[in-house]
């Protein structure tokens, strides 16, 4: 099978193209194609010679994902589902800036990017992992789940005007400068463990945090788990400033251990050590994410041991109202019991936040529209794409 393209890096692709005898330019070109202008066929890269696309198109793959669905209107959260080359369906949830979130005033959207189809872990609230795990995301369909969108709002999200060619065909074909890009934070917490699919994970965000690929900053890139300790650690020791997010979701043992199997691998203890030595070594607060679900974990005595881990980690927490999935039991706690949770935090001297606006549910919003299309298209009634 041939490599895809956006899945190498600048130093093969020189070595490629000096072995071939070609100019040490050429690389910035495909590049530049690639990463700036959006090309999605190798005809359309006008400034390469003829014989030189050929040879590119029959060494590498350079397969886009399709796009199957879009939901949501400008300006607010908008999910795009997309079929792979083997038909199976991900998701990425695109959200206007949040800055209290994940990103610093100036950013402008967080596109939300899945990693695997399907989830191993099993977590009893969550979507992602109902139909089980079936397989890692390529490095180059985690890749181009960026620059899909980039293509996509460049065509101002219309679907049928996204096609490569009409896409080519507008007049506006100048490389758009980094600061007019549409994506400028990355969250990695769409279906999928990410951190189970480390080494296809790690390549493609340093593809597109590269100032020759995705142009992303390493800081604006965050990584959320659900607490694979060996990889948070493995992490740790990376050269990058990702940011991490971990799921806690339960700051004792027999909560988290109710919630997600992965606490009888990893129970809290070593999750901690784990994440404390991701703070130490990075010197970056990080986030413990934390769905507030009715009955469950949402009681006041819960929040004592979570403010504990959130001071020893230097961490902020991130409260989430549950989003109800159909067919699991959970549900949100009332308005006033989320408040009250949240002050109990921010009481023993906690920085944390409470989503309060439905629309911008990233993390909520992963993992439930795969699932619900997914029964769709595979029901008689077929939509066609
Ligand atoms: N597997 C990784 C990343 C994907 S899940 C992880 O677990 O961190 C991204 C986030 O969405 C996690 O914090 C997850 O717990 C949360 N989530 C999943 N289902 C949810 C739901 N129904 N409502 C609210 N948040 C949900
Ligand atoms: Fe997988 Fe994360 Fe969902 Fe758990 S919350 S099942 S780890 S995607």
């Amino acid at each position: 099978m041939k490599a895809d393209i956006k899945s190498v890096s600048e130093t093969d692709l020189r070595a490629q193209l000096a072995a071939w005898g070609e100019s040490a330019y050429r690389a910035a070109q495909v590049l530049d194609w690639i990463y700036r202008r959006g090309a999605t066929d190798w005809e359309q890269m006008t400034n390469l010679p003829r014989p030189l696309r050929e040879k590119l198109g029959q060494t590498f793959a350079h397969q886009v994902l399709e796009l199957v669905r879009q939901q949501g209107a400008r300006d607010t959260t908008r999910k795009f589902l997309w079929r792979l080359a083997d038909h199976a369906l991900i998701e990425s949830v695109l959200i206007p800036a949040n800055p209290a979130l994940y990103g610093d005033a100036s950013d402008r959207h967080t596109l939300c990017i899945s990693t695997q189809v399907g989830c191993a872990y099993g977590c009893k609230f969550c979507a992602s992992g109902l139909d089980g795990w079936k397989r890692n995301l390529r490095v180059e369909e985690i890749v181009d789940q960026a620059l899909a969108v980039e293509r996509l709002a460049r065509a101002g999200f219309r679907m049928t005007d996204a096609a490569p060619d009409a896409a080519m065909a507008a007049p506006a074909t100048r490389p758009p400068a980094p600061d007019t890009r549409t994506v400028n934070n990355l969250v990695v917490m769409g279906m999928g463990e990410p951190l189970a699919n480390y080494d296809n994970l790690l390549a493609a965000l340093r593809l597109l945090n590269a100032p020759w690929g995705g142009g992303i900053g390493a800081r604006k890139i965050t990584i959320s788990t659900s607490g694979l300790v060996p990889e948070i650690r493995r992490l740790a020791a990376e050269p990058e400033q990702f940011r991490l997010a971990i799921s806690l979701h339960g700051a004792t043992d027999a909560v988290r251990n109710r919630l997600m199997p992965v606490n009888r691998k990893y129970p809290l203890a070593a999750l901690a050590d784990a994440g404390d030595e991701y703070q130490r070594r990075k010197g970056r607060m990080i986030t413990l994410e934390y769905i507030l679900i009715a009955g469950v974990n949402d009681a006041l005595e819960e929040a004592a041991p979570l403010a504990a881990l959130a001071r020893r980690l230097h961490a902020k927490v991130n409260l989430i109202p549950y989003n109800a999935v159909e067919g699991l039991p959970w549900e949100r706690p009332a308005e006033a019991a989320q408040e009250r949770f949240l002050a109990a935090l921010e009481a023993r001297g906690v920085t944390a936040t409470l989503r309060r606006e439905k629309g911008h549910d990233i993390d909520a919003a992963c993992g439930q529209l795969r699932l619900k299309t997914g029964r769709e298209l595979a029901a008689p009634a077929e939509r066609p794409a």
